[in-house]
């Protein structure tokens, strides 16, 4: 017989999925541990862009929590108000927007988040502790760490990412390169002419399935990068690091922009899991969120806020689960369900429509075209910037 847990719920990964979980378990009187192999305030290669329904699942919790937010990341933060979309050919499409979304580096917005957690939850937190393996054994979850400890609950939540080793160890899931970006991002000083609340982005002629950006996040830098799908990175070869560069320095909207900018740090790699596969999020006391899940957005890249909210969701299963001490794969799949309604269907509908832009590069053209009528032009942002 294995000893009693010490935790009913153990979250693996303190990002926005693993913070979210936390937040939506305050109050819930389980015995709750987040663990993270970093230690905060810790940076995560990404564009850097918030999108507008992260805050609105924090404020759904809590009205305070979205107030906090804005109020901690207010130094590092900035308010977007126009998207700037460049197509292939080079046509143009600008909006402008009235409720501004906004551009915070994750260094500082993911530790604002766990400022969230500490002062509103007693969630006990393990900072710069590796998850190692995940098992499941006499019905309860064991977690070895790094330094050969171990941590033991009655569920799991795995907030781990991309690499999750809660998937690997539970949910084992083969790569699927044409439902995977891969993108890299780089901080650069003295860009000109890119005005310091415009988030932009430019889709290439070259490669269809995926684009460039330049987003302002505050003191004058700007966040770039480009990411495309990884079967196209695989099929041609593409070394994403020089590709950026190459951009940067012969682009017609950009190499003028970037004579004189200046590299802050290196150029930095990472992999988006794209969501709409209805892969399986459930299963051997375990429930899987945000990137570990497969929720990225196909057509944007976004994955914050998809994080947010399957954090919330697993979060309210997993009391009903402890509630009814009922963790059969039976109960635990009605959370796969919760999110293929909340998050699943959009997603497969935008993994399809990718898939149609890229094969039908005309069609881009004249979405752009059509941009001229501004309600097309909203909805054109709204879907691909
Ligand atoms: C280049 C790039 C650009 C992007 N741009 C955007 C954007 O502009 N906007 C947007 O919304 N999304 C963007 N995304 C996607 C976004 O970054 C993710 O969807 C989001 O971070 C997912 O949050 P998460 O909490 O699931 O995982 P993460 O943010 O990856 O957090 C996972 C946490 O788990 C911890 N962890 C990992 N393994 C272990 C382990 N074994 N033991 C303990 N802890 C562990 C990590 O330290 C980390 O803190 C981008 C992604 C990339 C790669």
């Amino acid at each position: 017989m294995a000893p009693a847990p010490e935790y009913d719920v153990l979250i693996v990964g303190a990002g926005p999925a693993g913070a979210a979980c936390a937040l939506a378990l305050a109050g819930s009187g389980l015995r709750v541990a987040l663990v993270d192999k970093a230690r905060f305030p810790r940076d995560k290669v990404c564009g850097d862009a918030i999108p507008g329904p992260t805050l609105k699942a924090l404020a759904r919790l809590k009205p305070e929590y979205a107030q906090e937010l804005r109020a901690l990341t207010q130094a590092h933060r900035t308010d977007v108000q126009t998207s700037r979309l460049f197509s292939p050919a080079g046509a143009q499409v600008s909006v402008q927007w009235q409720a501004p979304a906004f551009n915070s580096p994750r260094l500082h917005f993911d530790a604002a988040l766990l400022t969230l957690v500490r002062r509103h939850a007693t969630t006990t937190l393990f900072e710069g502790y590796t998850v190692k393996k995940v098992r499941e054994a006499d019905g309860i979850v064991v977690a070895q760490l790094n330094d050969q400890a171990e941590l033991r609950a009655r569920l799991l939540i795995g907030c781990d990412g991309a690499n999750s080793v809660v998937s690997r160890s539970l949910l084992p899931h083969p790569l699927n390169r044409a439902r995977h970006c891969a993108a890299v991002r780089a901080y650069y000083r003295g860009v000109t002419d890119a005005p310091a609340t415009t988030s932009e982005f430019l889709f290439l002629r070259r490669y269809r399935a995926g684009y460039c950006w330049v987003f302002p996040v505050g003191g004058g830098v700007y966040n770039v990068g480009f990411g495309m799908l990884s079967a196209d990175i695989a099929r041609h070869q593409v070394d994403l690091k020089r590709e950026l560069q190459q951009l940067l320095t012969t682009h017609p909207e950009l190499a003028g922009r970037f004579r004189a900018a200046e590299l802050l740090g290196a150029v930095q790699g990472f992999g988006l899991p794209l969501g709409g596969s209805r892969r399986p999020l459930s299963g051997r006391r375990a429930l899987l969120c945000g990137d570990a899940a497969a929720l990225i957005d196909p057509l944007q890249g976004h994955g914050i806020d998809k994080a947010v909210i399957s954090g919330i969701l697993a979060a309210e299963h997993a009391q009903r689960c402890c509630a009814s001490q009922d963790f059969s794969p039976a109960s635990l799949f009605r959370y796969d369900q919760a999110v293929q309604r909340r998050l699943g269907r959009d997603l497969a509908r935008r993994y399809q429509l990718m898939r149609l832009l890229a094969r039908a590069p005309w069609l881009v053209e004249l979405a752009f075209a059509a941009g001229r009528w501004p309600w097309l032009r909203r909805w054109l942002v709204r879907t691909i910037g």
